[in-house]
């Protein structure tokens, strides 16, 4: 075992991870960032489209574990996606360096003011909207399509009948913008350069186009020259040493996920950013096996974001379905948000199979009428979800509303094929809270009960945030950053 003292180490490199190694390098401040994922852009793997999955298409599965079509086996590998299975619900994260900006769709997505608000009552709004949201989605490079773009590409004819049918039905649609490079779409759609979303990539990676965090805020942090990024180094737990350091048990592993060597980290300062899931499980496992000491409320208030996921079988035979071809990039949303009886947002998502299945596919985001529960199993050492039917019944409803509606106005019926029996009702990918701002911590991710301990990343946030998370998640590590670099780092 190696033993090795730092100042300052991050655990995990997402959006909170990224965030905070910018904010302390900028400040000269040499940090540590563990990642126990791949540095995909140094180990020189490409990311491989949905219709082909090659290395990047799954952390150490031997088959995919896309939401759907699952016929394709796979070599053992560190993969980019990763999918952790629970009796109610699963839930996919992304793993390398940039976390989940690796493998998400990119949406880039303020919230509404009103829900932010509520969300988190303690926090001064205002300067959320004027500084902290601007700041985040200019850092992130959000950008928004051009309208004659989009009604020109055959690439998203998914996206005109999505929209079209929406409004059909009454619903009000909105352009949803992405940190995907729209220029560079259009270049691509040119085939001036190299093909992207419109190759089908995107939840096993893209190798163009997108600005992931790799593109954007690690970037920036590692031409400070402070920036320490180790790859494939999972983190077991942490202890708290006498002197009030902690100690980081750590597992290097090779591409086939075998230990290599095993190295223990003592640093001074501790920041969390492992993703909601991921600092969840170090938290409550540390516990577990190392009597660290946490705060009772870590577990509590954790959600799904109201993620449901539906879909329709598109029946108007002549009109020729959603379009063979298909970008993978989502831009069109239905905010149906403000409705008093089943409020939630939709994105209307593409499908894109390689061939003309006539079906459309939903994302929805709904509010949440009861938190889960997280906590740690010792005997079969994994996280138990207290989540189950009764969590997602809501959701389910608008699901049905949201369908009839479309279906009455456009014909079409549910897609039974997809999910169990068209209703997704246990597809997550916006795990939320159970480190909740101002209740496991204090107002800016101290953890309650430690002085040189953070969270910083998806956690933080109380279950639900109304809509796509990562604009939301990059604002709030801003803000925290700022004041604990201010306060602590002097
Ligand atoms: P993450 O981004 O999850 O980063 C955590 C990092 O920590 C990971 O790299 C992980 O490998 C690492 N880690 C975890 N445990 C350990 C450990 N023990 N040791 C070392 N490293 C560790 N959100 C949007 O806003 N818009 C979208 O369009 C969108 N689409 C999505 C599509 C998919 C398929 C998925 C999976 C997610 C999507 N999301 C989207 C959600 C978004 O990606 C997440 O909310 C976001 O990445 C969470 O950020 P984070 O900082 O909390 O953690």
């Amino acid at each position: 075992t190696e033993m090795i003292d730092k100042e300052v180490v991050i655990i995990g490199s997402g959006y909170g991870g990224s965030v905070a190694a910018l904010r302390l390098c900028e400040k000269n401040i040499p940090v540590t960032l563990l990642e126990m994922g791949l540095d995909w852009e140094k180990s020189g793997e490409k990311f491989s489209p949905m219709i082909n999955p090659g290395h990047s298409a799954a952390w150490l599965k031997t088959k995919t574990i896309a939401p759907f079509m699952n016929l394709f086996r796979l070599e053992k590998f560190t993969g980019a996606l990763d999918r952790l299975d629970f009796e109610h619900i699963k839930i996919w994260v992304g793993r390398g360096v940039g976390g989940g900006s690796l493998v998400n769709g990119g949406m880039a997505v303020t919230p509404k003011k009103e829900y932010f608000k509520e969300m988190f009552p303690n926090l001064d709004t205002e300067k959320f909207y004027s500084h902290y949201f601007p700041l985040a989605n200019k850092e992130l490079k959000t950008n928004v399509a051009s309208e004659e773009f989009l009604d020109g590409c055959d690439f998203y004819k998914f996206k005109r009948v999505g929209e079209e049918e929406a409004k059909n039905a009454g619903f009000k649609t909105v352009r949803v913008p992405n940190v995907y490079d729209f220029k560079y779409m259009e270049k691509e759609y040119k085939e001036e350069v190299p093909r992207s979303a419109l190759a089908g990539e995107v939840i096993y990676g893209n190798n163009h186009g997108k600005n992931s965090l790799d593109k954007t805020y690690l970037k920036k942090a590692t031409a400070t020259g402070k920036l320490e990024i180790l790859e494939l180094h999972k983190v077991n737990h942490i202890s708290q040493n006498p002197d009030k350091s902690y100690s980081i048990d750590i597992s290097v592993i090779n591409t086939k996920g075998e230990e290599i060597q095993h190295k223990i980290i003592n640093a001074k300062k501790l920041i969390l950013s492992a993703g909601t899931m991921g600092s969840l499980e170090l938290l409550l496992k540390s516990k577990a096996v190392a009597q660290f000491s946490i705060d009772e409320n870590i577990g509590k208030e954790w959600g799904n974001n109201g993620n449901f996921m539906t879909g329709r079988n598109w029946v108007k035979a002549f009109s020729g379905g959603t379009g063979f071809k298909q970008s993978t990039i989502p831009v069109g949303g239905i905010d149906h948000w403000e409705d008093k009886e089943h409020p939630f947002f939709v994105e209307i998502a593409p499908l894109p199979m390689g061939m003309n299945v006539a079906t459309s596919l939903y994302l929805m985001v709904n509010k949440l009428k009861k938190f889960g529960e997280v906590n740690y199993n010792l005997k079969e050492q994994k996280l138990d979800l207290n989540w189950d039917k009764s969590h997602t019944v809501h959701m389910k409803d608008n699901a049905k509303y949201f369908l009839k509606t479309m279906n009455k106005a456009n014909g079409g019926t549910r897609s039974h094929l997809l999910f169990h029996n068209g209703f997704g009702a246990d597809v997550c990918y916006h795990p939320l809270g159970g480190i909740v701002l101002g209740k496991a911590t204090d107002q800016f991710g101290r953890l309650n009960g430690h002085k040189n301990l953070y969270v910083i990343d998806g956690s933080l946030i109380p279950g639900t945030i109304g809509v796509n998370p990562f604009v939301t998640i990059t604002a709030i590590a801003e803000y925290c950053m700022e004041e604990i670099i201010r306060k602590d780092f002097v």
